[in-house]
């Protein structure tokens, strides 16, 4: 069968792995094809993740700072929200990003084909669009399809009013009360925009923390003010049972200290994203793919098939966009003869909530989990001048270190802006810095990233001669 068009590089997928993929390959003089069934580029992370619900946040925090700005003399009265408005307003800032990508594309003549791409061998992808079937023949493939979220099966999904965070960001109304399901940053970040725009929310969470995989110390202040907010937190409880009943969903609990049954105008299920490395027909290309739809990739991004890489979601955790970007690099590096592996020591997490958490490389629980001796230097905000000044001292940035060497293994970082602040801690664990190295540089005053150099001058509340 001839083909319909033929390339050296394909990427499948145009999320931040796969867009990085292919620009990276197409500047290393590669002839490049990008596959994507939705018409704009960007994937989750554009399209239905990162961006959109950075946008909608950031409306979110607006409200708060207004309403809390009588703090200090300035009032502001009773937000109103033009819901309408407020989805345009996210929309224009996606767009403005995907249609950036369509143009640095066309660009770098990578050349996109719309439609759902699946193997039919190890060098063919049947693409089916609204053209028709098209075949492309290709000498070296880098799949980037992602994941997509978990649908939980007792769930009516055939009710609007059951949402994923898909349909959570498109905010086609304000419901009075709204259930989230999943403690994790997905959840509590949907939970900080509409608990803002007016929703009573209740959040519910299988294990017993909210943000599974950040230190408990960190997630405090934010469950703090969730609770001061009104925002109804159950921890160890289960959403077992629903029912699609005539004002809502009806839903049911199960825990130690489970809430009884209620009725929730909207229901947000939040319980984690599958790779979609099941979907693709990766087993004509003799891809393999584990039970839970992962691809494995070893430190170059080769799947068992040499010529066949993958990056992002799919090939493992964390789900995050900035590590899907740096594979994505990788893979096309490496594709394109360069001899390189992935090396990263660590992949910053933020919870982009109210406050944000940061964190990067080893946590506290671990250090104690693995019998890692380690020292943390604490910085409450409460002695931020900045922090202060703008009336947020719930914050505080602590540093980890191995008690042996003073390096710095890992950080944490709980308050406004923390997710910025973070990449000094992973920039310190990369280069090998001591805890001196980072209490030695200086830090412009007031800001709060100070509370990064003060950290590393603190430990258990006194200062230290660790110099
Ligand atoms: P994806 O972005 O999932 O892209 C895969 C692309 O492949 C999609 O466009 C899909 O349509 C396409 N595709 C799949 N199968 C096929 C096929 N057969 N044929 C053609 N095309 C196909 N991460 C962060 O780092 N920071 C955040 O703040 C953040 N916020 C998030 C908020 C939400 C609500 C969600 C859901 C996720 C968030 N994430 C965040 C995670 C982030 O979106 C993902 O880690 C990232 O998008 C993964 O990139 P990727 O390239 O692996 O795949």
């Amino acid at each position: 069968r001839k083909a319909d068009v033929e390339c050296r590089m394909l990427v499948l997928g145009s999320g931040p792995g796969g867009y990085t993929a292919a620009f990276r390959a197409a500047d290393l003089g590669l002839d490049t094809v990008l596959v994507e069934r939705y018409a704009s580029l960007g994937g989750v992370c554009l399209n239905v993740g990162c961006i959109p619900s950075k946008a909608l946040l950031h409306a979110a925090a607006v409200i708060d700072e207004a309403q809390h700005a009588s703090d200090y003399g300035v009032s502001f009265g009773q937000p109103t929200i033009d819901l309408d408005a407020l989805r345009k307003y996210k929309e224009k800032v996606v767009g403005q990003l995907t249609k950036g990508l369509a143009g640095m594309a066309k660009q770098r003549k990578v050349r996109v084909v719309a439609g759902t791409g699946s193997f039919i061998s190890p060098n063919e992808l049947e693409v089916t669009g609204e053209g028709g079937t098209q075949l492309i023949r290709f000498e070296q493939c880098i799949i980037a399809a992602g994941s997509q979220a978990v649908k939980l099966p007792n769930f009516p999904w055939d009710d609007k009013r059951v949402m994923d965070s898909t349909d959570a960001l498109e905010l086609a109304d304000i419901p009075k009360k709204l259930l989230v399901v999943g403690g994790g940053i997905i959840g509590l970040e949907m939970a900080t925009v509409y608990r803002a725009l007016g929703s009573e929310v209740t959040v519910v969470e299988f294990l017993d923390q909210l943000m599974p995989g950040a230190d408990p110390d960190l997630v405090k202040p934010l469950a703090d003010r969730l609770k001061k907010q009104g925002v109804a937190v159950h921890l160890k409880t289960k959403a077992a049972g629903t029912e699609v009943v005539k004002d809502g969903i009806k839903v049911s609990f199960e825990g130690d200290k489970a809430p009884d049954a209620q009725v929730y105008d909207r229901v947000l299920v939040a319980v984690g994203r599958s790779p979609n490395g099941g979907k693709i027909g990766a087993d004509k290309a003799g891809v393999g793919v584990t039970d839970r739809g992962f691809i494995p990739v070893d430190r170059q991004m080769r799947t068992n098939v040499p010529h066949i890489f993958a990056i992002g979601d799919l090939v493992g955790n964390p789900m995050l966009a900035h590590k899907a970007t740096h594979e994505g690099k990788l893979a096309a590096e490496v594709a394109a003869g360069e001899k390189k592996e992935w090396v990263a020591r660590v992949i910053p997490s933020v919870a982009y909530t109210d406050p944000e958490i940061a964190w990067v490389g080893v946590t506290e629980t671990e250090a104690k989990a693995k019998g890692l001796k380690v020292g943390v230097g604490k910085f409450p905000w409460a002695a931020s001048g900045r922090a202060i000044g703008i009336g947020r001292t719930e914050g505080f940035t602590k540093l980890i270190f191995d008690e042996a060497t003073h390096r710095i293994v890992g950080g944490g970082i709980v308050g406004v802006h923390a997710g910025d602040l973070i990449s000094e801690v992973g920039l310190a664990i990369e280069m090998g810095c001591e805890v001196a190295d980072i209490g030695h540089t200086i830090h412009p005053h007031p800001t709060l990233s100070e509370s990064v150099g003060m950290a590393a001058e603190v430990f258990d509340g006194t200062i230290t001669d660790l110099y």
